[in-house]
């Protein structure tokens, strides 16, 4: 049977940070990546400028060609299929013996669970392969529907609305970014995507994806309206991939649950990036952060823990966008249950949640300045900030 020292399932930020690091600690230890894409290492974070023709396709790698092969690392592309006492058995049948093993399989998006969301012009918008569909079908779609109001649409938006395209919105919520932003930020948002031409449909859900050609040719909408549409983006949030731990005792919840050590439940097992459900300082829970700064960070944690250190990871999710040149910045996890204050000075609008008393996480609409004051004091009292 194969074998290697140290296994990493992913080769996103997280499993790729880890594996930098490890061997910058192991010189000749063996690593075995695998993924199921077979791509180097890409910004996401730039996908949405390369569907419109503003960043090549080149400029979204962050790794060299050789990048992997300078390093020693293995890149297997067939993926996991199942792991059971330090054997990994990929899609393929191979098995691999692995002494030390990360997961960080990410997360993917979540379906709308609707007959016709596999037809032609129906994409997620997760990955390069989507990024590439997305980018061809452009060319000829006129019409297209975008699902969800987080900060995927908020890219989606800001890339497509200078291309000239009827582009519709679909917000189960009754605001954009509902209940992330300070409220009357959220109007003005509004008011930018109706000034930019965007039709928006608040309050409403897909009901039906249809095409009779193989490809998509309009929705349906719960309020019973129809819209031509041959492009949907669906951007409804993601779901932690580990369908391949379904047989194993490692303890999951919405991620694969790890403490301050990105240790799993079980010995020589780690979880970072968007799989794993971590920890969060001063609080009494935990989350998944579905987010590229804690991706990299936390993979580089874990990777030094799998090469023999003992660190903690407190890192906070952390994403700035931009719509129509306005900044939109969320500082840890702004989903959590939590009080919201709403403030605003000199035309920038806070929102801030507050937990336990305790400030946990902040957006910011308008200049990002202050986010810096504002990080700091996450896990403080708020009532003395
Ligand atoms: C369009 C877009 C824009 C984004 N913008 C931002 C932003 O502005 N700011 C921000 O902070 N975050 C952003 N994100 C989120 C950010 O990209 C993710 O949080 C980050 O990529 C997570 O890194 P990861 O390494 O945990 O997982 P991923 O990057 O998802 O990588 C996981 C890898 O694991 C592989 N894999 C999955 N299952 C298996 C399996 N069974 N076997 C083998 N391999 C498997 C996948 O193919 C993938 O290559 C964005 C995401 C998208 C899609």
């Amino acid at each position: 049977m194969e074998k290697t020292k140290y296994l990493i399932v992913g080769n996103g930020p997280a499993g790729s940070s880890a594996a930098e690091v490890i061997r910058s600690r192991d010189p000749s230890g063996s690593i075995m990546i695998v993924d199921r894409e077979g791509e180097r290492l890409y910004s996401k974070l730039l996908l949405h400028k390369f569907i419109i023709g503003e960043v090549p396709e080149q400029r979204l790698y962050l790794h060299k060609e050789n990048w992997l092969r300078d390093h020693k690392i293995i890149l297997e592309t067939d993926g996991i299929d199942s792991i059971t006492a330090g054997v990994v058995k990929l899609k393929s049948g191979r098995e691999v013996k692995f002494e030390k093993i990360l997961f960080s399989s990410g997360a993917a998006a979540r379906k709308l669970g609707l007959e016709g969301e596999d037809l032609e012009g129906v994409y997620d918008f997760r990955n390069l392969a989507d990024a590439r569909g997305v980018e061809s079908g452009l060319g000829t779609a006129q019409n297209i529907s975008i699902v969800g109001g987080g900060l995927i649409s908020t890219d989606l938006i800001d890339a497509l609305v200078g291309t000239g395209k009827k582009i519709n919105l679909i917000l189960r919520d009754k605001e954009f970014l509902w209940g992330k932003v300070n409220e009357k930020a959220g109007r003005y948002l509004e008011q930018i995507l109706l000034d930019a031409g965007v039709i928006i449909f608040k309050e409403n859900e897909v009901s039906k994806v249809s095409g009779n050609t193989g490809k998509i040719e309009k929705i349906k909408l719960l309020s019973g309206e129809e819209i031509a549409s041959d492009m949907l983006l669906i951007a409804v949030g993601i779901v932690s991939n580990f369908d391949y731990l379904a047989g194993s005792q490692i303890e999951k919840n919405k991620g694969i649950l790890v403490d301050e050590y990105l240790q799993t439940s079980e010995d020589w097992t780690w979880a970072a990036g968007d799989v794993c459900e971590h920890p969060v300082q001063g609080f009494n829970e935990k989350i998944v952060s579905g987010n590229w700064l804690y991706a990299l960070e936390s993979g580089k944690i874990a990777g030094e823990n799998m090469a023999g250190e003992h660190k903690q990871c407190w890192s906070l999710p952390v994403s700035v966008k931009s719509l129509r040149g306005v900044s939109i910045g969320y500082y840890g996890d702004v989903l959590a249950e939590s009080e919201t204050v709403d403030a605003e000075k000199e035309d920038v609008f806070y929102r801030f949640f507050v937990k336990d008393s305790k400030l946990c996480s902040a957006s910011i609409v308008g200049s990002q300045k202050n986010s810096a004051v504002i990080r700091s004091a996450i896990g403080k009292e708020f009532s003395t900030l």
